[in-house]
């Protein structure tokens, strides 16, 4: 038996998901909201604790008449969200979006953030911060309207509050017994603790918006991949190809005119593999091609899918001499590797029209391309498995 060589089926490897579960951003809008609802709870769970232990701890340092009713709002959060995400469970089945949960979940909790915040004299700090994490957090998974629509309410809020700062007309951090610095200026054990249990809250939910963001950048990679990779070969698709094209040469012209080369392939009688060994081995046949021609292509060539069965490849810096030998390269590569698919060996062969810009008929990336065609058509027509180049006299056996 003669050793075929090997064909790697995958050319580009496609873009890895991250393990864990599914990408909530392909979730319907109520399992999003659902999610959002679950992780807001964070921030209610995490101060209330953290106050509840300076309460444990320190408590000379709270006003216990306003962190009382503050730890009592938490709880009343707590289980209004959990009815919530409860109805929203049973929704689930018959709705896809439910906009007044989705309100809920935002304003409940900036308004436990704000509240929190200005309660411990934290809001432009902390607080604020809090509030951008959970943008951050909100605008991946949820509806970005109703995201607008808190941002400004929250930087109203902020506008009072900083307008009752600096009039004094109200009293600052109500919920701290002490002033928030000492005779020093150092800041009281009491707003150190808040600081801290704030700064737990802060750190879990920047962890939760780093995850919505790498999940964002996930799906981001995997749709342009979709828009710019065929699907069976991994080789770039015709948009891509001739995008690519496009500035290979702009970039040609800036440089002077250096050439760019285009070879054009197309596997002969392909119809016949199809209809003889089936579609399934048709296949096979197309991702063993594109697997030969991205491994003799250079670091800065690119190869496309340009239609079913036909192929082109982008040669920067090449003259059509030099793009004419590395087409009979590869044409020679492709007839000396029989397929096995299913126990079957299949013989293929391909036709190929090499052009190059810059040229008296080639001034821009259609020219080039209908350059090849035109070789590759030639090619065709003089009985195909050969190379013919724009303008060639004669084609080559
Ligand atoms: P020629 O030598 O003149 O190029 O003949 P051909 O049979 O290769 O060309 P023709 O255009 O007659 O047929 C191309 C065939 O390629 C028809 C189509 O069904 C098949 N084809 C196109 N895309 C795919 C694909 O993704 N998979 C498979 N298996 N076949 C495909
Ligand atoms: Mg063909
Ligand atoms: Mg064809």
């Amino acid at each position: 038996m003669t050793a075929v060589p090997r064909v790697e089926l995958q050319v580009r490897s496609p873009v890895a998901p991250i393990a864990w579960f599914t990408n909530p951003l392909d979730w319907r809008p109520i399992d999003r909201q659902i999610l959002l609802g679950l992780l807001v709870l964070l921030a209610p769970g995490l101060i209330g604790l953290g106050l509840g232990l300076i309460l444990l701890i320190a408590p000379k340092y709270l006003h216990l008449g306003l962190i009382g009713p503050l730890l009592a709002l938490f709880g009343l959060h707590l289980l209004l969200m959990t009815g919530f995400v409860i109805a929203a469970l049973r929704r689930r089945q018959r709705m896809d979006d439910w906009p007044a949960f989705e309100g809920f979940v935002i304003g409940s909790f900036m308004f436990t953030v704000f509240l929190t915040g200005y309660l411990t004299g934290t809001h432009f700090a902390e607080a604020l911060l809090l509030t951008f994490l959970g943008i951050l957090v909100v605008s991946t998974l949820g509806n970005v309207r109703r995201l607008i629509v808190a941002f400004y309410i929250g930087s109203a809020v902020l506008a009072v509050l900083a307008y009752g700062d600096v009039t004094r007309a109200w009293p600052a951090a109500p919920a701290l017994t002490r002033p928030l610095v000492d005779a020093d200026g150092n800041a009281v054990m009491g707003l150190i603790l808040i600081r801290i249990a704030l700064a737990v809250t802060v750190l879990a939910i920047a962890r939760l918006a780093i995850g919505a963001v790498a999940r964002w950048v996930e799906r981001e990679n995997l749709y342009r991949e979709m828009s710019s990779v065929d699907g069976l070969t991994r080789l770039s698709n015709r948009r891509s190809f001739i995008e690519r094209g496009e500035s290979e040469l702009s970039r040609a012209r800036r440089f002077g005119d250096s050439p760019v080369a285009c070879i054009m392939v197309d596997l002969d009688h392909f119809k016949k593999i199809n209809d003889t060994h089936g579609h399934h081995a048709g296949d096979q046949v197309l991702v063993a091609a594109s697997s030969i021609l991205m491994h003799n292509r250079r670091q800065y060539d690119e190869v496309g899918r340009y239609g079913g069965e036909e192929f082109a490849l982008l040669l920067p810096n090449t003259s059509a001499a030099d793009a004419l030998h590395v087409a009979e390269r590869i044409r020679c590569e492709i007839a000396g590797t029989p397929v096995d698919v299913d126990g079957r060996r299949i013989l293929m062969t391909a036709s190929f029209g090499v052009a190059a810009y810059p040229s008296q008929e080639v001034t821009c990336l259609n020219d080039l391309l209908k350059a090849a065609d035109k070789a590759l058509y030639v090619a065709k027509e003089t009985g195909r498995n050969r190379v013919c180049m724009e303008g060639m006299e004669t084609p080559q056996p």
